[in-house]
């Protein structure tokens, strides 16, 4: 029986069983498509990482004996259509079975799923061998359960799959050392230089300009760096191990004018890709962690651990459960246009600055510069959270619905009513002062109110209290936040509101 077995572009699993040993009467099939660079207008580096990621991994399995067919996205008699694809493919190779692993976005699902209904032949779709969760784990985990807290599922994975657990209970005594993880970063300690990845993406560019596919974003070939290939991102993971895992708990909600990545792993990339498994970075952190107990203390690396196993697990799950009427709410009623200057930085707000320019830049920001700076600013002016996630969908290296759609519509934006946060994280300049040193060098002031020169997200955020009122007075997180704004004088409000309605209405002019 001859198969042939799709491989998507976030499917990179070198480990995964269908590679154990060749077979002679297997055909992968990979193409870079049209119809994935166009569903969203993406950053120029993502899709250079994809395109490379793609094919170094087609070069590592084809070098160990398998067969493959790749489509470039240059090539001519490349169909760009998944649909039409297999139907070529299914053809020429005259396979008898069509395989594929399950997709991890709700689009690519639906539409591989007609296309085998209407295929004349055997179809079969296997797991990926990714995640440590099923698709539903987490739909079943909640049932019946009035709240889907984060932090109860992040327990339940680390009992299930025995991550620091000792007898039973949670390594140190304690789940969560959240508290001891807000530290503003002042220069030390010092951030050693990563080696990187320099690599010649000329041809690859030379390759998009040709076929005219649509991209926005900067890319300086010099400054390219990101790991595409499994030995790159596995010396990633090690750099992050030795260097980095000692003080990413302490500075993960820090940020900093002069650093992009901080003590950041800067993995989400290759785990996205599934180049890397969230299994193996568990356990090269632990592994790290269990050989230095006396240099690494255990909040760097719990605080590591939650991200991987919780939220990125949390985030799956969450999708899996809610789509597709998760990608139409918008609970907050937010109607207003995303400003011009998300896509050039061209911004009097230094934050704001900082951060979208190295979006542009890089194709990346870290979690609090996509959560207090961006987000916060998007959420405070009441952005429509479909503008919002097309423009976070195609901006960052590592933006694939499933975890960017949860993190923005639901985690920043709220606009899902509550699903994934328990409150809006929103802040005044306050926040972003005490984690940051953007303030000090903005021509706004981070302590004023009303004045022309006061920081626009005070203004904002007052304001959002006050129009949001009534959606948020039942929430009890929210009690504090709306006795504060109860005590505020009538007057100060009525400036702030008058500030921020001129801020909504004109953000290019701040
Ligand atoms: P580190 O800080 O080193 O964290 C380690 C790993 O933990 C990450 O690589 C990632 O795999 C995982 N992780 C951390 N936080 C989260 C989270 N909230 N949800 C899921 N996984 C998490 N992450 C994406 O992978 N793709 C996205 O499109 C994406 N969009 C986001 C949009 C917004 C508005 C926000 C607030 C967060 C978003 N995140 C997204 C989560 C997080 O910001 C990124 O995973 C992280 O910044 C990637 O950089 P890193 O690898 O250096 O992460
Ligand atoms: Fe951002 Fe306001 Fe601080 Fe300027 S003063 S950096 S706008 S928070």
């Amino acid at each position: 029986m001859k198969k042939l077995r799709l491989i998507l572009g976030d499917q990179l699993n070198q480990k995964h069983s269908w590679f154990n040993e060749v077979d002679e009467s297997v055909t992968y099939l990979m193409a870079e498509m049209r119809q994935e660079t166009a569903y969203v207008t993406h950053h120029v580096q993502k899709v250079v990482a994809f395109f490379m990621a793609m094919r170094s991994f087609k070069d590592d399995l084809s070098q160990k004996g398998h067969q493959f067919i790749y489509l470039k996205i240059s090539d001519k008699e490349n169909p760009h259509a998944l649909s039409k694809i297999i139907e070529k493919y299914m053809k020429k190779t005259a396979a008898d079975r069509f395989e594929y692993q399950l997709p991890d976005e709700y689009r690519l699902d639906q539409q591989l799923q007609c296309i085998c209904d209407e295929l004349q032949i055997e179809s079969q779709v296997v797991d990926t061998e990714h995640f440590f969760t099923g698709r539903y784990e987490l739909k079943e985990f909640y049932k019946g359960k009035k709240q889907m807290v984060m932090e109860s599922f992040y327990r339940m994975m680390r009992k299930k799959h025995n991550i620091m657990m000792v007898n039973n209970q949670p390594e140190g005594g304690k789940w969560n050392f959240d508290q001891s993880n807000r530290k503003k970063w002042k220069g030390e300690p010092s951030i050693p230089l990563e080696r990187g990845f320099r690599k010649d993406i000329q041809s690859i560019l030379g390759e998009l300009e040709g076929v005219k596919i649509k991209t926005f974003g900067n890319i300086e070939p010099e400054d390219f760096n990101w790991p595409v290939t499994r030995r790159e991102c596995l010396s990633v993971l090690n750099y992050f191990c030795k260097e980095l895992l000692p003080y990413f708990g302490d500075y993960q909600d820090a940020m900093h004018e002069n650093q992009k990545f901080l003590f950041h792993s800067r993995l989400s990339f290759a785990m996205n890709t599934k180049i890397l498994s969230p299994k193996e970075v568990i356990e090269k952190v632990l592994d790290q962690y269990y050989e230095h107990t006396d240099e690494i203390k255990i909040s760097q690396v719990e605080g590591f651990i939650r991200q991987i196993l919780g939220w990125r697990e949390f985030m799956r799950g969450i999708y899996w459960k809610e789509m597709p009427q998760y990608k139409q709410l918008n609970g907050l009623n937010n109607t207003n246009k995303l400003p011009d200057f998300f896509w050039t930085g061209d911004t009097k707000m230094n934050c704001l600055k900082h951060a979208i320019d190295q979006s542009l830049d890089s194709a990346y920001a870290h979690h609090i510069q996509r959560l207090m700076v961006i987000g916060n600013f998007a959420l405070l002016t009441q952005i429509n959270p479909d503008e919002v996630d097309q423009w976070y969908l195609g901006v960052y290296i590592d933006a694939i619905e499933w975890v960017e759609i949860t993190n923005t519509r639901g985690m920043s934006q709220f606009a899902d009513n509550g699903i994934v946060a328990t409150k809006p994280y929103v802040s005044s300049a306050n926040y972003i002062n005490k984690m940051s040193n953007y303030c000090s060098n903005c021509q706004y002031s981070h302590i004023k109110k009303t004045e022309d020169n006061a920081c626009p997200f005070n203004a904002l955020y007052w304001n959002f209290l006050d129009e949001k009122k009534e959606y948020f007075k039942n929430n009890q997180r929210m009690t504090m936040m709306l006795n504060l704004l109860n005590k505020k004088d009538k007057n100060e409000i009525q400036q702030l509101k008058e500030r921020a309605k001129d801020i909504i209405k004109n953000p290019m002019q701040y």
